[in-house]
C-alpha cells in the first residue's frame, strides 16, 4: 500500500491516495505527447475509490470514453482515465508532491517514442540555461 499526494502547478487542485499502485509507466504514445506538449509522460495507476481530489478539474475527451483531466487555472495535466481501464485512473506522476521519488518500471507504445531521446546521454548538459536570454537582433 502506498500513501501518495500531489498537486497542480498553481496548487488549486490537490490529490491524495492511499492504496495499491497498479502501474508505474512511461507512455510514449502520440496522444500523450500532444496532450502534455512533451516527448513522453509518466503515470501512476491508482484505484479510483481510494483517490481524493480537491479543487476544480476540467477534462477533455481525447478519444471516445477516454478523458484527460487538467486544472483550468494553470493547465497542469492531472489524469487519464478510460473505459478501457475502468478500475484505475492514470495520474500524471509529475504532479506528485515530490516527483523525484517516482520510479517507473515500464515504457509503453515504443513505436511513437521520440527518436531524439536516444541521443540524450550525448547532448551537453548545464546546471542552468546554456546561454543568456536573447537580446534584440538590431542591437547586435
Ligand atoms: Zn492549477
Ligand atoms: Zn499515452
Amino acid at each position: 500500500m502506498a500513501s501518495l499526494a500531489g498537486r497542480c502547478m498553481c496548487g488549486a487542485v490537490t490529490w491524495t491516495y492511499s492504496g495499491e499502485v497498479t502501474r508505474n509507466l512511461v507512455c510514449h504514445c502520440a496522444d500523450c505527447q500532444r496532450a502534455t506538449s512533451s516527448p513522453f509522460t509518466a503515470f501512476l495507476g491508482l484505484r479510483p475509490g481510494h483517490l481524493s481530489w480537491t479543487g476544480d478539474i476540467r477534462h477533455y475527451e481525447s478519444s471516445p470514453n477516454t478523458f484527460r483531466g487538467f486544472c483550468p487555472s494553470c493547465g497542469t495535466r492531472l489524469y487519464f482515465r478510460s473505459g478501457k481501464w475502468p478500475y484505475e485512473v492514470h495520474v500524471h506522476a509529475a504532479t506528485l508532491t515530490d516527483p523525484g521519488d517516482y520510479r517507473p518500471d515500464a515504457q509503453v507504445v515504443m513505436r511513437s517514442r521520440a527518436k531524439w531521446l536516444d541521443q540524450l546521454p550525448s547532448i551537453p548538459v548545464h546546471d542552468g540555461f546554456q546561454q543568456k536570454p536573447a537580446v534584440p537582433a538590431e542591437s547586435l
